[in-house]
């Protein structure tokens, strides 16, 4: 696999702040970034597009992407849902001369990572466990057992967070954007 870009891995609880980050960095010209899109068998949610936040999947067609051997990495990140990293992505970006950003769990996060020790891996973090509880209420996505099913997870995720290169507290939102940008800076 060709690697001329970097790869640079972005993990955070669910409800951190972690797309609006991405997204706001993303089209920086400096940086020269492109997304690389999952696999998921989740549906997707109200304004989400396929091929843009993910490729929709159905369980059978995830499995049989497993059974091709198409994943650089996947995970159940909770119970019945399936992510995975498609090497079709990895190879289009890095081979295209960008840098690759993972928007990923901390299980795949540090899977990839020892694949590729080069990688950037960052961690965003909540302010606390109650200010993300009230983010994910206040996002209006999912239903109130999905976003304690979230939060428990949340506590698990944070232990991961001493893996990862570099950690960025999302309390005020302009300054853990400029501190991600600053880190991707020096390590392109
Ligand atoms: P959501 O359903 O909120 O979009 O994402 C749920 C979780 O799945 C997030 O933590 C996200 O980072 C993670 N995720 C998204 N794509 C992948 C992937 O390709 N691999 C892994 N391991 N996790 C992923």
């Amino acid at each position: 696999m060709n690697k001329e870009g970097k790869i640079i891995i972005i993990s955070a609880p669910s409800g951190t702040g972690k797309s609006t980050i991405i997204n706001s960095i993303i089209n920086n010209e400096d940086l020269k970034l492109s997304f690389s899109v999952s696999a998921t068998n989740r549906p997707p949610r109200e304004g989400e597009v396929d091929g843009v936040n993910y490729y929709y999947l159905t369980t059978e067609e995830f499995q049989k992407r497993i059974a091709e051997n198409a994943f650089v990495e996947f995970e159940e990140v909770y119970p019945g849902r399936y992510y995975g990293t498609l090497k079709s992505e990895v190879e289009r970006i890095l081979n295209g001369g960008y840098n690759l950003i993972l928007d990923i769990d901390v299980k795949g996060g540090l899977n990839v990572k020892k694949q590729y020790p080069d990688a950037v891996s960052i961690f965003i973090q909540p302010p606390s466990i109650e200010c993300l509880r009230e983010r994910l209420i206040n996002r209006k996505t999912d239903s109130m057992e999905v976003i304690n099913e979230r939060v428990s997870k949340a506590e698990y995720e944070l232990s991961f967070a001493k893996y990862y290169d570099h950690n960025v507290v999302n309390d005020v939102l302009e300054t853990a954007i400029e501190e991600v940008k600053e880190i991707i800076k020096k390590a392109i």
